[in-house]
């Protein structure tokens, strides 16, 4: 208890010291004591092909040799001019702008930001945001207000903003989640529906078919609203395509992306947008401005290890890797099928998961800490959501790192009791 440093998402009074990393290098972090963790969850989503990708590395060497950061309302610098061509040119059609911010939350708030400017601009009232029920999209005030409500933000709920919610588009219950869509369109004044596409990551791995999320952007559409797409943890191949977008053929009208942006290197982010929403801000009386900005917008040494990573993808065998990954995790997951100690095993792309079941609800939430510590006894770094048990490694994981994660499940579900 001697570090001064007040960790994220950890409590203090009863966490254990996290273990001190030397050293990361593909699927595993090094520790000062010699072990070597086995990372399954990309380090919170971020590491796409593995740590410390040396082309990545490469370029962000190469980048300091000649640039820093740099007032990027005023100047610009080939690496950011480069990315932005590049993105606009593998995003989903009609996306044709890109703003540089440096988180996955910021890239959130620039989203709202355009949005609800874009109809104050052209002087349409439209100040509705639509969201899903077991939504998150960051942790900053506006970002918490679009995500679920809950523990993690009730003691900041006077400053939330109020937004109109739909039901997780559950199997079989798709219908309720369009038609409530349909309802909130028609009482008027919708600006954006905002989704998570394919994959509600922090609200536990939950997944729904592509043909949903098509519908969901073509009742938006319909009505005016526009589709803003948080792609901040799907995007870069996550579910199985670059962007989930593609999957349903649905072009958002606002893309957000950033973890894996740098193959999870640096900080960065990026917001698209279409014409339309740059040329709403167009104007020669300067109130319509965009006025957002951050210190560290389009960092050039984050920008130059974005451009790598993109030479990654279409150098490197990249797309092959995440088909096989994803078959790999099917095929593993398919054992808790009708296991009663498990319930709703689940694959979107690279991604698998599976629900624990307890033999009563209040458990799950007292064992997430010994479940923790359970795979770091054990070399593997696994951080369960609730009862949901995931993976989401780098594409470098082998089919052997694979049985070791999936054998540990197995043993884990030893620690939760009879569920009968
Ligand atoms: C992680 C995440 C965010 C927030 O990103 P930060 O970089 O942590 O601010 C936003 N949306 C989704 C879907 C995420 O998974």
């Amino acid at each position: 208890m001697t570090s001064p440093v007040w960790r994220p998402f950890f409590q203090h009074a009863v966490e254990p010291d996290p273990p001190v990393i030397v050293r990361a290098e593909g699927a595993y972090l090094h520790t000062s004591d010699g072990r070597a963790l086995l990372d399954a969850i990309s380090s919170w989503w971020v590491t796409t092909h593995g740590h410390r990708h040396p082309r990545i590395m490469a370029a962000i060497r190469e980048a300091t040799e000649s640039l820093d950061q740099m007032i990027f309302a005023t100047v610009t610098h080939e690496p950011a001019e480069r990315l932005a061509r590049e993105l606009v040119a593998i995003a989903p059609a009609g996306l044709a702008h890109v703003f540089y911010s440096d988180s996955g939350s910021t890239a959130v708030e620039v989203a709202l930001k355009m949005a609800l400017g874009a109809f104050a601009n052209r002087g349409e009232k439209r100040t509705t945001i639509v969201a899903l029920e077991g939504a998150y999209h960051g942790d900053t005030i506006g970002t918490m207000s679009v995500g679920e409500r809950g523990v993690f933000n009730a003691a900041y709920e006077p400053l939330l903003f109020d937004v109109a919610r739909l039901p997780f588009p559950a199997l079989g219950r798709e219908q309720a989640t369009l038609d409530r869509l349909e309802q909130i369109a028609r009482a008027g004044g919708v600006a954006a529906l905002i989704v998570e596409p394919l994959v509600l990551g922090a609200g536990g791995m939950r997944m729904y078919p592509p043909s949903v999320l098509t519908e969901l952007g073509r009742i938006a559409r319909e009505a005016g609203a526009l589709v803003i797409a948080d792609e901040v943890m799907t995007g870069w191949g996550r579910t199985g395509s670059l962007f989930a977008c593609e999957q349903a053929g649905l072009s958002p009208d606002i893309l957000c992306t950033s973890k894996g942006l740098t193959g999870g290197a640096v900080p960065l982010a990026a917001t698209l947008a279409t014409a339309e929403i740059f040329e709403a801000h167009l104007s020669t009386d300067r109130s319509k401005t965009f006025f957002h900005s951050s210190s560290y917008t389009a960092n050039p040494i984050a920008c130059a290890a974005a451009v790598a990573n993109l030479e990654v993808w279409r150098d490197e065998p990249v797309r092959a890797r995440i088909a096989a990954l994803g078959a790999a995790q099917s095929k593993r997951i398919a054992r808790f099928e009708g296991d009663p100690r498990f319930a709703n095993p689940r694959v979107c792309g690279t991604i698998a998961a599976v629900d624990l079941v307890a033999p009563d609800t209040g458990y799950l939430a007292e064992i997430g800490l010994t479940l923790r510590s359970f795979f770091l006894d054990r070399g593997l770094l696994v951080r369960p959501l609730g009862e949901a048990l995931y993976l989401m490694p780098p594409y470098c994981v082998t089919e052997t790192e694979l049985d070791r994660l999936y054998d540990a499940f197995e043993e884990a579900a030893g620690l939760m009791g009879d569920p009968r």
